[in-house]
């Protein structure tokens, strides 16, 4: 199957209200480019040096979200450009996002990552921490960064209850969030082996790599 193909037979499984970002981490810029002419515009990558690289060198109307773990200190690379950081899992992260965005005179969009699987392995936050967040002084400070909405991975598994019971967590603390901030509008969850199952959770967002692009290596 080509990309092409797969990006079209993917989009009809896809309500209208459901962003979809072609996660392009590994792939080549002729791959990008494939998905491009067909129509996609929003892509997502995992490391910020090969996101630069990628926006360097591709048409300049793609949306590059970054979906991976954001280290601080690389927040300067991204910030001319980035339309989503998915990751954001600290205030400290959030405090230097706005100090960047604010030398480009931007705002930057950004969601608040939750932990909501088994596995410990994975970055995010819990309520508690989410809460001290939004409840903090430092964050009505920040001029330059907007919270959007919520993103998270389910538990590498092939327990569809499973899945489905972290998405639904998630879907609660997001409806939770919204009574707080009635602005927020992105949930982003669900990838290439759950989507379906997050979509019926109530994702308006899904990060899907290796449906549209094939495995990684
Ligand atoms: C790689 C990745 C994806 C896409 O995974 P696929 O299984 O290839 O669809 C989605 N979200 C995040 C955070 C990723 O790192």
């Amino acid at each position: 199957m080509s990309i092409a193909k797969n990006l079209l037979s993917l989009k009809a499984k896809l309500p209208d209200h459901v962003t979809l970002v072609a996660v392009s981490k590994t792939k080549s810029n002729e791959e990008i480019l494939e998905a491009y002419n067909s129509g996609q515009r929003v892509f997502g990558e995992n490391k910020i040096q090969e996101m630069v690289q990628k926006w360097e060198t591709l048409p300049t109307d793609i949306q590059w979200h970054m979906i991976g773990h954001v280290q601080r200190n690389k927040v300067k690379y991204m910030a001319e450009f980035v339309n989503l950081i998915h990751g954001v899992d600290s205030l400290k992260l959030l405090i230097e996002i706005n100090k960047q965005a604010k030398k480009y005179n931007r705002k930057i969009s950004c969601l608040l990552q939750m932990h909501i699987a088994e596995e410990d392995s994975k970055f995010g936050l819990d309520k508690s921490e989410l809460e001290v967040i939004l409840k903090s002084e430092e964050l009505q400070q920040l001029e330059n960064v907007k919270i959007e909405g919520l993103m998270g991975m389910a538990t590498f598994t092939n327990d569809k209850i499973q899945i489905r019971k972290e998405f639904n967590q998630l879907k609660s603390i997001f409806d939770e969030l919204k009574d707080q901030i009635p602005e927020v509008s992105i949930l982003s969850m669900g990838m290439s082996g759950d989507f379906i199952i997050a979509i019926e959770e109530g994702s308006t967002m899904v990060r899907i790599g290796s449906s549209i692009f094939g495995s990684r290596n």
